[in-house]
Parts: C-alpha cells; sequence; structure tokens
C-alpha cells in the first residue's frame, strides 16, 4: 500500500461564530496511538469538538487546505484512522449520543402520555 502519510497532518477550520481559524492536527503519539488536537477551547481541554468530529465524520466542506493537505486528509481518512483505537473510541462516543437523544425522544413521549393523568390546579 501507498505509504506517503507524515504527521503531524494539519489543516485549519474557522470557527462558526468569530471566524478565527482553528489549527486541527492528527498525529501519532511515541507508542504509535493516533491522537487529535484543536486548538479551539473545548480542543484545548481534551474534549470533543465539533471540528475534529466533524473532519473524523468527513465533513471536510469548511476545512482549510493548503496544497498538499487535502489528499493527505482524504488518505487519512480511508485508511490509519479507520483502523485505529481512535476510530472505535470515536464510534462508541457516536453511538452513546445517538442512545441519549432516542433516550431524550422517549422520555419526552413518556412525559407527555403521562399528562392525561394528571390535573393541574387545586380542587
Ligand atoms: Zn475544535
Amino acid at each position: 500500500m501507498e505509504q506517503f502519510m507524515t504527521y503531524p497532518l494539519t489543516v485549519q477550520v474557522p470557527s462558526s461564530s468569530s471566524g478565527e481559524l482553528y489549527d486541527i492536527s492528527f498525529f501519532m503519539d511515541i507508542g504509535g496511538n493516533l491522537k487529535a488536537s484543536c486548538s479551539c477551547q473545548a480542543g484545548r481541554n481534551s474534549t470533543m469538538c465539533k471540528h475534529v468530529s466533524g473532519i473524523l465524520n468527513g465533513d471536510l466542506d469548511n476545512v482549510v487546505f493548503d496544497p498538499s493537505s487535502r489528499e493527505a486528509l482524504t488518505h487519512f481518512l480511508q485508511t490509519d484512522f479507520p483502523r485505529s483505537d481512535f476510530a472505535k473510541a470515536f464510534r462508541e462516543y457516536q453511538e452513546a449520543i445517538r442512545a441519549a437523544e432516542a433516550a431524550t425522544k422517549a422520555k419526552k413521549k413518556k412525559t407527555d402520555a403521562l399528562k392525561s393523568f394528571l390535573q393541574g390546579g387545586y380542587f
């Protein structure tokens, strides 16, 4: 397989509110583990931010590339990332978010169903 990936792979994504450009890097730590960083506030706190999650979900519309980074990022998303422990943890994180959203919807339905049994005001 072609092996041109070099780390760190760095791109930029503008803040949705201020337009400030955040630096997003994908790199290997010394143990060979794939990691990401983002210069936004959440990223600086080691929290998954929408900039990193957007890229990992393949949303590259807002990504600012230099001439070589588009191909490198596409390659990364198709090869190194899917095989990584990071990808497994990211999939599990997204499944948990979907489960939480489904639970919130189910709770609202049950809460609404219970309303017919409850009488507001005093007798
Ligand atoms: Zn970020």
